[in-house]
């Protein structure tokens, strides 16, 4: 919702997954327009609301080149293309929310509006990925963990707003999920980190955040960037278009899919 701060610390290369290091996307209420993102976002480039406006196809091409195909390239030998949760169509992803904290009102908020999210996106992307909540914690394998309060607000920052919420490979931390050498996400499991205990954690928080968690790396107009109002429509196009094509699909080789109404 707010600016987002992606920033490679090491070049790719041949080094492991275990050393590569992002700084988080930035992930709150707040209202900035702007974008400080390293990736090479789309500018809105239309300062009116566009809610009811259906992007062209070209226009979800370049939002999902910008937030995930051209996410560090080449980073732990991973081909060209898009990288997500494999084995789509109809991929089934295990989120685990865990029970919250008796008597913590801000924790059964926040399982409430997870749950709101996850049926949301089931329903948007009916035929092509399938979020399954569930208390138990898996096993193994990769998954989605719900983390409550352990936002991570860098060190210094007192921008708990702008700071709300993000999706990182443990609970209060800034580094992002990665792709693997197969485009699959690679980390095991996957944070959704909700709040900090001095910020407020909207529907549309929760619902962006599981964007992140699925392979929206880098913001763009219609997620996270202005105009705030203006995000829902383009941003379940893009992910619908994100599950709807095989791993590794070069942009010039994507399929537009539109999530349902
Ligand atoms: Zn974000």
């Amino acid at each position: 919702m707010t600016t987002s701060k992606t920033a490679l610390r090491y070049p790719g290369q041949a080094i492991g997954i275990l050393g590569l290091a992002f700084l988080m996307s930035a992930c709150g209420g707040g209202s900035d327009s702007n974008s400080a993102n390293g990736g090479g976002n789309v500018s809105a480039g239309n300062p009116a609301p566009i809610t009811n406006v259906l992007a062209p196809d070209a226009q979800i091409v370049a939002y999902l080149k910008s937030s995930n195909i051209d996410f560090i390239p080449g980073a732990n030998g991973r081909p060209e293309g898009t990288w997500r949760w494999p084995a789509t169509p109809d991929q089934h992803v295990a989120v685990y929310l865990p029970a919250p904290a008796t008597g913590n009102a801000t924790e059964q908020d926040y399982a409430n509006k997870v749950t709101t999210s996850v049926n949301l996106i089931n329903a948007k992307l009916s035929g092509l990925l399938v979020l399954d909540l569930t208390g138990t914690r898996p096993a193994s394998g990769n998954f989605i963990q719900v983390s409550y309060l352990t936002s991570y607000v860098p060190q210094g920052s007192t921008d708990y707003a702008g700071y709300c919420a993000n999706v990182a490979t443990g609970p209060n931390i800034g580094s992002m999920i990665v792709p693997d050498a197969g485009n699959n996400i690679a980390s095991g499991p996957v944070y959704v980190n909700l709040g900090n205990g001095q910020c407020n954690v909207t529907q549309d928080i929760v619902t962006h955040e599981f964007g992140h968690a699925l392979g929206l790396a880098n913001h763009f107009a219609s997620f996270g960037d202005a105009p705030a109002n203006s995000w829902t429509l383009a941003y379940f196009d893009v992910l619908a278009t994100l599950y709807g094509n095989p791993q590794s699909t070069p942009a010039a080789n994507i399929v537009v899919k539109r999530a349902k109404n």
